[in-house]
């Protein structure tokens, strides 16, 4: 987060000046052979959205069940409620994700969406709603509709009181606004959060201070593991390792939030997964 004129140049996004740069994949059938070795190697189960042919052969190159694909929606005008119906109807995608209305200047409890919602509340498709984090300047350098205000969790509560069947996580714990992230779970017995993108875009003693408040207030069995790697492949191992050697949790802990709250949320069969100490 550079001190910057907005008179001047804008403030580069990325910067290779560090020991260790990650480099992205090269192309598409690189990123998928760095993401299929990562599933095998570290028995690793996935929730992927984006280009949907890309998806497809992703899906069609794991093994079974080690993909799970999202479609999301941020914005009605993107897909109308029949098409969306039946995009979830072929049976295809598992979770609607990612919804992110935050940058289109909406609120996710928006009566727009609701049509949406709930289709994925009959149907019993999980929801993920990216709530919080955006990156440094997304307003004024990227994303103009883009509003810090709106990926406030207390945004969620309309929502949440309408379709109380809905099953959703709130990508990015909504980062970085943790005390409205735990007293919405408070209130909110079914609400769980994934750490990706906040666990590797902020300052690291944030981004711990962070998990371990919601771990303190009682909320470790609701946190599941996310990386949001984007287009560098080995953002997994570097985030994996930021669970990994976290002090403050313990082993159980670090299992709960890399697996079992998971395989909770998403209804996997856990019989499919060999750990090393199950050996
Ligand atoms: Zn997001």
């Amino acid at each position: 987060m550079p001190g910057s004129d907005p008179n001047e140049d804008r403030a580069a996004f990325m910067s290779l000046d560090c020991v260790d740069p990650l480099m992205p994949a090269k192309s598409d059938e690189d990123m998928q052979n760095e993401v299929m070795r990562r599933i095998r190697d570290f028995n690793m189960t996935m929730v992927a959205f984006g280009d949907a042919e890309i998806l497809h052969n992703w899906v069609e190159a794991a093994p079974p069940g080690r993909i799970i694909p999202g479609i999301g929606i941020s914005n009605a005008t993107e897909m109308t409620v029949d098409a969306f119906r039946d995009s979830l109807s072929n049976g295809f995608y598992k979770v609607m994700a990612e919804v992110a209305p935050q940058y289109q200047g909406i609120s996710p409890s928006d009566p727009a969406l609701d049509p949406y919602f709930a289709i994925a509340e009959e149907m019993n498709i999980p929801v993920g709603i990216h709530m919080g984090t955006g990156g440094n300047g997304m307003a004024n350098l990227t994303q103009p509709k883009y509003r810090a205000s709106l990926g406030d969790p207390f945004l969620l509560e309309d929502l949440l009181a309408r379709h109380p069947k809905m099953k959703i996580w709130v990508q990015h714990s909504g980062y970085p606004m943790v005390e409205h992230m735990i007293a919405l779970m408070g209130a909110n017995a079914y609400v769980y959060v994934d750490i990706s993108g906040m666990i590797w875009s902020y300052p690291l003693d944030d981004v711990h201070y962070y998990i371990q408040r919601m771990v303190r207030a009682g909320f470790g069995k609701r946190i599941m593991y996310g990386t949001d790697f984007m287009m560098w492949p080995r953002l997994f191992e570097t985030s994996m390792g930021v669970i990994e050697h976290a002090q403050y949790l313990s082993e159980g802990q670090k299992r709960d939030i890399l697996f079992n709250n998971a395989a909770r949320f998403f209804r996997m069969d856990e019989s499919q997964f060999e750990w090393p100490e199950d050996k």
